[in-house]
């Protein structure tokens, strides 16, 4: 997969279009963590600095699409207000309306515009619709080298249903696109997928990282390849074990998905999350992989929990003999030192998913042990999803991480093999 960048076409003078991912976490109106706009800047800063005019745009949140032409209640308050008596139903309906009205406050782009400008020297206006008049007026103001942010691009519903007029409307504000948003790569959008149908598409350097990344491991990997998978549900993660099943030589199971193995098998898992209906499932990837000569780790002991409970009575045990009463909630010491073993001569890691109930600092202890030998490990290493993440930035590992993924379902889709839709619309080079 060899995608266009901005760094392959000419972006001098010309107006250009960015789908950035400014999603980022607020509470009562203050951004709490501006890494997602921190790093859209490598990608923004060089079309400004090339003399383009840019136009940025991103959603935020899951607001009422309240500037979607003709908005009013959604079929479910619609449905609760004539069940009201009849006098009570104008209020209700304004009622409604308001609530959804406050969107524009609490879900505006407004201060990620104001943040974008405190790094970016004041080059940056705000504008307060999307395809609508002050959004038309500033982009036409635009001068090379500055840039306009329009407001959250879900206020309007055209969005995700990629409606086609809405996005001809968005492009026709522009003279090229760059799609920098991996995290909504996956979602065929108005403006992830849809613009694409009327000017040029190309990517921003946070795709690029993630194509070059994750296409390359994929795509022509340098073994001993393994990847590590856990968290919650085998389910979740069906479509990524079996696609690598196929590339890696080691693929190593923890969190709460290795119950399902251990018990398709027959081993004793207590309380353990579990899921029944995927036994079959479980038992033929395990067929598959020894077919394949792919090593299949699976946890050898547990840190177990009387209840879903940080301070809960704990105990340890063998995989398989989780007591009654118990559930597992971390991988053991011996799983640790197996796991450890399995990553050290790794030329090519990719992780998803914790060891364990790492939100719990008593069951947190795999999920770092995991994160420190994929750092030590020297591998070409790919990180991906909040939990593996997070424990990666906790211990100060990021530097040694080759990759570490933006999107969460969009990383999930790429390593299960799926075409990306926003980023299948893009030019091939
Ligand atoms: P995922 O989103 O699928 O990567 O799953 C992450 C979640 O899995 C985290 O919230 C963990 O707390 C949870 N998890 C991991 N291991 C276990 C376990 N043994 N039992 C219950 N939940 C778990």
């Amino acid at each position: 997969m060899n995608k266009k960048s901005v760094k392959d076409v000419e972006v001098q003078g010309k107006r250009v279009f960015v789908r950035c991912d400014f999603n980022v976490p607020m509470k009562d109106g203050v951004i709490t963590s501006d890494k997602r706009i921190r790093g859209a800047l490598p990608t923004i800063e060089y079309l400004l600095q090339h003399g383009a005019k840019v136009i940025l745009c991103s959603h935020m949140g899951k607001p009422h699409n309240i500037f979607t032409p003709g908005f009013g209640l959604t079929k479910k308050e619609k449905k609760k207000v004539a069940a009201l008596p009849e006098n009570e139903q104008a209020a209700a309906t304004e009622a409604f309306l308001a609530k959804a009205a406050g969107d524009r406050d609490s879900l505006t782009l407004k201060p990620v515009a104001d943040r974008l400008n405190e790094y970016l020297g004041g080059k940056v206006t705000f504008a307060s619709d999307i395809i609508g008049p002050d959004a038309k007026a500033k982009v036409a103001a635009l001068k090379e080298g500055e840039a306009v942010l329009l407001e959250n691009v879900r206020f309007d519903a055209r969005e995700e249903k990629n409606g086609e007029d809405f996005a001809r409307e968005l492009a026709s504000m522009a003279d090229l696109f760059v799609n920098d948003a991996f995290g909504t790569a996956h979602r065929a959008h108005a403006s992830t997928e849809g613009i694409t149908h009327f000017i040029p598409a190309v990517c921003g350097f946070l795709i690029e990282k993630e194509i070059t990344f994750m296409g390359g491991a994929l795509e022509n990997p340098e073994h001993p390849f393994v990847a590590i998978l856990g968290g919650a549900k085998v389910s979740d993660k069906i479509g990524v074990i079996t696609n690598l099943i196929d590339k890696v030589d080691t693929i190593i199971i923890g969190g709460g998905m290795a119950y399902t193995f251990i018990a398709a098998q027959g081993g004793k898992i207590g309380h353990s999350l579990c899921e029944e209906d995927k036994f079959d499932l479980a038992l033929s990837l395990l067929k598959k992989a020894k077919d394949k000569g792919v090593k299949f780790l699976l946890p050898v002991d547990n840190k177990c929990a009387k209840a879903y409970d940080n301070d809960a009575e704990s105990c340890f045990s063998a995989a398989g003999e989780v007591p009654d009463g118990f559930m597992g909630l971390d991988i053991g010491p011996e799983t640790i030192k197996l796991y450890t073993e399995a990553i050290k001569g790794a030329k090519t890691v990719i992780w998803n998913g914790p060891m364990g109930v790492s939100e719990f600092s008593n069951y947190a202890a795999g999920t770092r042990a995991v994160a420190q030998a994929v750092a030590d490990s020297g591998a070409l290493s790919i990180v991906g999803g909040g939990d593996s993440t997070a424990a990666i930035e906790a211990l100060g590992f990021a530097d040694k991480i080759s990759h570490i993924s933006t999107g969460g379902g969009a990383s999930l889709e790429f390593l299960e093999g799926k075409v990306l839709p926003g980023i299948a619309a893009l030019q091939d080079k």
